[in-house]
């Protein structure tokens, strides 16, 4: 199992690291700071280096899904590190810290929305939820409302909980469509102060004035029951 060090640190931008799989194109590590992709968030991208000096780009980081092995994948053509040898893995932080922002702000949105959620996707440049709801709600309204929240400042933070807890506090699940993960005994969950509990696997930053003005743009109507909310960075 890959020791996940992003969970506990998300703003750890390098990490050094022992191969301990190649396959083809996909490297196994002992250790990592790269975000596998998972719950909306898209995997994280980077550059291995081997103390020998060969330098690789990883363009993607996801979970096998049968074997639960966290993969590393590099660019075509790109050179293999071999197993047992030390690497330094760096993550494009740039990318990576814009993902964080969007995320928090997706869980902003969230909790300013009285429904369910049915799907959703952390992008760079924009985020989107999904919602069961039939009418949409106003579009400078949530963008106000979003706004005020970012500029509290609130603290994000998080904790792991036992399923018992989870399970008797169903509430706290606001995704219809994907479950937490369940069957490790524990389930993180992130918090943001006085606004919003959820579990979450996904990097966060440190509070939401990090985040920065938003601005809710299309709310698409994708069936009766569904609202798709798109928001975007207003000052990018
Ligand atoms: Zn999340």
């Amino acid at each position: 199992m890959t020791i996940e060090l992003f969970r506990e640190d998300a703003y750890k931008k390098k990490c050094k690291a022992k191969v301990v799989a190649v396959n083809g194109n996909q490297v196994e590590l002992d250790q990592t700071i790269f975000y596998p992709a998972g719950g909306g968030q898209p995997g994280d991208m980077g550059i291995m280096q081997t103390i020998g000096g060969k330098l690789m780009s990883v363009v993607d980081c996801y979970k096998d899904k049968g074997t639960g092995a966290h993969l590393h994948i590099l660019a075509d053509g790109a050179e293999k590190p071999d197993v047992g040898e030390l690497v330094s893995a760096n993550l494009n932080w740039d990318r990576r810290h814009k993902l964080m922002r969007m995320h928090t702000a997706l869980h902003l949105l969230c909790s300013l929305v009285d429904a369910g959620v049915t799907g959703g996707s952390v992008g760079e440049e924009k985020g989107r939820l999904d919602f069961d709801l039939e009418e949409s709600p106003d579009k400078d309204e949530l963008t106000a409302k979003l706004n005020e929240l970012v500029q509290k400042n609130a603290r994000v933070g998080f904790d792991w909980i036992t399923e018992e807890q989870l399970e008797a506090n169903p509430e706290l699940v606001r995704t219809m469509s994907v479950k937490p993960p369940m069957g490790q005994g524990v389930v993180r969950v992130i918090g943001i102060e006085d606004i919003d509990i959820q579990p979450c696997g996904g990097t966060h930053v440190r509070s939401t004035g990090e985040i920065g003005p938003l601005r809710v743009g299309k709310i698409e109507k994708k069936g009766r029951m569904n609202r798709r909310i798109n928001i975007h960075f207003s000052e990018e």
